[in-house]
This record gives structure tokens, C-alpha cells and sequence, in this order.
């Protein structure tokens, strides 16, 4: 079986780009070979996904080659943790390259419904209403930079965009911390989605907006109605694009109202997109119900880009500002503003204003000024998400696995490391800090501060990390 799959291996390396191999072809393992059939482990539904999008010649070829013209061959997708049980799917390859209706996705979870249910008030013809999109026509894909941090959501945000709900990334729901670019890429999926099929009603809402919204129409005299006015309003929608929907947490009824949208939309076959600040599972006082539908699709995580991605961002605002930035400059912002996108964006900005109203040119001289005097604001009021993400940066850790319940040494300490300088350096309550630092309790923060104290005194090695850290910290 290691041997056939490798000999495939073999053959796809040399006719896809090295880039794509190692991201698409490195993490898949050859679980079983009987009869012709090669059985193929990914590790998500979205590699499925993408290699029958991107990759379907590539593969056909190779298994007719390696296996024969009767081979065949068969995915098994890993499931989320939740299930813990990888799903074999039985799916030959099909072209789907050209096909303008791709087969129904893979059923992933099981209790998801399957039967279509027209909407009684809908009648056909109406959505031609012109429904204003909200669409912010900067935060379009061609804006948007990719890098390994943001490389998924923006793959899937484009197959997203030329089949809305026609891909299993429905919901797709894209999670990051503040300033990574969610808002820019859920926009930019809707402009996308509006190029691909003008004809298609898309509608970009912030989910405080939503909430707003809602609650109005319940305020309402003849509130029934109104409410169902509402959700009618939604039902219309090809492709609904909620930010933020975390601002959801702890408002039932809205969640509530949100649950029968997302189902009747799913349903028809229209496309969800969601972002938020935390993960599906991780978001507080959301129903179990709503989270669960969360999951059905893709979720993508994007993080911190890095140093290089940063670099080209820059050089990209800078471009589309009309301004021409010195590459020097461009690498001493991009190495010394690693906060988030937005930050370093607002202080190339005011870079940019500071320059033209003092008539000077942009030097890396005014630029070093501006970033003592930008970080030292900053650091007055260093937040926790700030030390963790510094944390994570110094430490080679990822945030996903940061928030996860890993118990692997180095994410134990990265999480201990982040109490132990949100106890240092912010007025934050250890309750609260346990709570940023990945849900923990009290408790548990108590110890992390005792363990660190410990490991400073007796860890040479752990104090040259904690050292780093501190430093960039400052
Ligand atoms: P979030 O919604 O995650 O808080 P935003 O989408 O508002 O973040 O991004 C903050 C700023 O950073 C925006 O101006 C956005 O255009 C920019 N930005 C973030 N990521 C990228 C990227 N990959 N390429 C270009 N600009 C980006
Ligand atoms: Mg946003």
C-alpha cells in the first residue's frame, strides 16, 4: 500500500508545483489498498474539496497509471475532534473541473437535514428587489494579500465565491483575533461572489447590525409581523455574510431567529458566511445548536501574518495609496509593528500623513521615530491578546493549538508564559486572564504564576525564552 501510494507520489510531484505538493499531497497517508481500490486518508473535508477542484486530472491520471485502468481510489476524510472517527468516503473522482453542477458534498454531519423546504412566503421573482449589499469595495480579493496565515480562507473564499452553496464550505466560517483581515475577507468573498454572478443577491451585515435589527423590529407595535418581516428579509438572501458573530453570544432570541434563518438558507441551497473572534466551540453563551451548524462547513482560522506577508501588505497599501515606500521602511515597519494588520496599517497611515504635512519624504529615520513613540504608546496599555500573540510569535506556537486543550508541553507553557505577563503587565483580574489565556480558571492561573516563578530560578533555558519574550514584549 506504501509503496503504490508512494509511486503516485512519485508521479503527482512531478506534475504539480512543488508549493502545492507539500501543502496538498505531503499531509495525505494511504490507509488501505484491496482490489484496485486505494484508499487515501485527508485530513479534512476541505482537502477533499480542494484536490477534487484543483487537482482531479492530476490524481485520475495517476491512479489509471500507477493502479491500472479498473483502479480505483477513495478518500477518508478526518473528522473534527468532536467525532474523533475518521468517515470513509466513497467517492470516485469525477471530473469536476468542468461540470457546472457538481455532485452533492459529502454528508458531514449526520443529523444535517436533507430535505428542501420551499419557502411559503417567498414568491418566486422576488428577489429581484434590489437589496444594498454593504460591500466596502477596498476590501476586495485583489487587496487582499495571502500568505501561509490567511491561505485557506482565502482558497475557500474564492471556490466559495464563483459556487455559493454549491461547495460543502456552507457555513464557511472564518475566526481570528482582532485585525487579521475577517471583515476584509468576508467582504471581499461577497464583491467576488457579485462578479462571478451579478444576478445573485448578497447581503454583508455586521451581526451588531443584525442584532440591532432584530431587536427593533421586536420593539415594533404590530411586533409579530415586523419579526417576520425580518426574517423574511433574510430568507431572500443568496449570500449572507454575518461578522463578527460573536456579538451574538448571550442573546437568545436573536440566536434563536438566526437558527431558522441559517436553516431555511441552507436548505435552498444558499451560501452562509460567518466570521468571529474565537472558533465555533469556543464561543460563549451561543446555542448548541447554532455552533453545531457553525461546523457543518469549513472553518478557517487565519492568524499574524508573517514577516513576509506583512512586508507585502504594507507594500500594497502603500500602492493603492499612491505612495512609494522605500524598502527599508517597508522592512523596518514590517519588523517592529507585529500587533495586527490593523495597527501596522494605521501607522502606515499616519506615517504617510506625518510625512506630507511636514513636506518630508518618508525615511526610515521619520519612520523609527514614529515607531518609538507608536510602540510606546502601545505599551501602556499592553492588552492580553497582545502578550499572547507575542507569546506565540516568540515561542514558535500556533494560536489554534494555543486555544485548544492541548496539553503539550510547550503549548502548557505558552499559556503560562501569557498569564504569567498578563499578570505583570496588565490590571486584568487572574479570573479574566484565565479566561483569555485559553478558558482556564482561577485556580489554574494561580499555578501557572507559581510554575513560571519556579521555572525562572531553575530553568536556565526557560528564562532565555521568557527573557525574549519580555523584550518583545516592550
Ligand atoms: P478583522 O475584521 O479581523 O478585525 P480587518 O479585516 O478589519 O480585520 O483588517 C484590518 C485591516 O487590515 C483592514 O484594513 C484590512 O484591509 C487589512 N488587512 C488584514 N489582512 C490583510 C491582508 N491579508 N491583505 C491586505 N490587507 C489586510
Ligand atoms: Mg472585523
Amino acid at each position: 500500500m506504501y509503496e503504490i501510494w508512494n509511486e503516485c507520489l512519485a508521479m503527482i510531484r512531478e506534475n504539480v508545483p512543488a508549493g502545492s505538493y507539500s501543502t496538498w499531497f505531503e499531509p495525505i497517508r494511504p490507509v488501505d489498498y484491496r482490489n484496485g481500490l486505494l484508499t487515501i486518508q485527508v485530513p479534512s473535508d476541505f482537502f477533499y474539496e480542494y484536490l477534487e477542484t484543483h487537482f482531479i486530472k492530476v490524481i485520475k491520471a495517476t491512479i489509471r497509471k500507477v493502479l491500472g485502468p479498473e483502479g480505483k481510489l477513495e478518500y477518508s476524510i478526518m473528522m473534527d475532534n468532536d467525532s474523533n472517527r475518521p468517515v470513509v468516503v466513497k467517492q470516485p473522482s469525477v471530473d469536476r473541473t468542468n461540470t457546472k453542477n457538481p455532485p452533492k458534498q459529502i454528508q458531514i454531519d449526520f443529523d444535517r437535514p436533507e430535505t428542501v423546504i420551499p419557502n411559503p412566503f417567498v414568491l418566486p421573482g422576488i428577489k429581484k428587489i434590489n437589496i444594498e449589499s454593504n460591500l466596502n469595495e477596498n476590501y476586495c480579493m485583489e487587496n487582499f494579500v495571502v500568505g501561509e496565515c490567511n491561505r485557506v480562507a482565502y482558497e475557500a473564499g474564492l471556490a466559495v465565491a464563483k459556487n455559493p452553496g454549491r461547495t460543502s464550505f456552507n457555513p464557511m466560517f472564518v475566526f481570528s483575533p482582532t485585525g487579521m483581515g475577517k471583515t476584509h475577507i468576508c467582504q471581499a468573498i461577497g464583491l467576488e461572489t457579485k462578479k462571478y454572478h451579478p444576478e445573485l443577491t448578497v447581503l454583508y451585515v455586521n451581526a451588531e447590525q443584525f442584532l440591532m435589527q432584530f431587536q427593533a423590529s421586536c420593539r415594533n407595535n404590530s411586533s409579530k409581523s415586523s419579526r417576520d418581516d425580518f426574517v423574511h428579509f433574510y430568507q431572500m438572501i443568496d449570500v449572507l455574510i454575518i461578522d463578527d458573530i460573536q456579538f451574538l453570544s448571550g442573546k437568545p432570541k436573536t440566536q434563536d431567529t438566526l437558527f431558522h434563518i441559517f436553516n431555511h438558507l441552507q436548505q435552498t441551497g444558499k451560501q452562509l458566511v460567518f466570521t468571529s473572534d474565537k472558533p465555533p466551540a469556543e464561543i460563549k453563551d451561543m446555542e448548541q445548536r447554532l455552533i453545531s451548524r457553525f461546523k457543518w462547513g469549513l472553518s478557517a482560522e487565519m492568524s499574524l501574518p508573517d514577516v513576509e506577508t506583512r512586508r507585502n501588505i504594507l507594500k500594497r497599501k502603500a500602492y493603492n495609496e499612491g505612495v512609494e515606500l522605500p524598502e527599508e521602511v517597508v522592512d523596518y515597519i514590517a519588523e517592529n509593528i507585529k500587533t495586527n494588520v490593523r495597527e501596522m496599517e494605521g501607522f502606515l497611515i499616519s506615517l504617510i500623513a506625518q510625512s506630507s504635512l511636514n513636506k518630508k519624504s518618508i525615511t526610515i529615520s521619520l519612520a523609527k521615530q514614529m515607531v518609538e513613540r507608536f510602540v510606546n504608546n502601545a505599551n501602556r496599555e499592553i492588552t492580553i491578546s497582545y502578550i499572547i500573540n507575542t507569546v506565540c510569535e516568540e515561542m514558535g506556537t500556533s494560536q489554534a493549538d494555543f486555544f485548544t486543550k492541548s496539553r503539550k508541553r510547550n503549548i502548557v507553557q505558552a499559556r503560562q508564559l501569557s498569564m504569567y505577563f498578563s499578570k505583570k503587565y496588565t490590571k486584568a483580574p487572574l479570573t479574566s486572564i484565565g479566561e483569555q489565556c485559553g478558558g482556564k480558571d482561577h485556580a489554574t492561573v494561580i499555578h501557572a504564576l507559581k510554575t513560571v516563578a519556579n521555572l525562572l530560578d531553575t530553568d536556565k533555558q526557560f528564562k532565555a525564552v521568557a527573557d525574549n519574550i519580555e523584550r518583545a514584549l516592550q
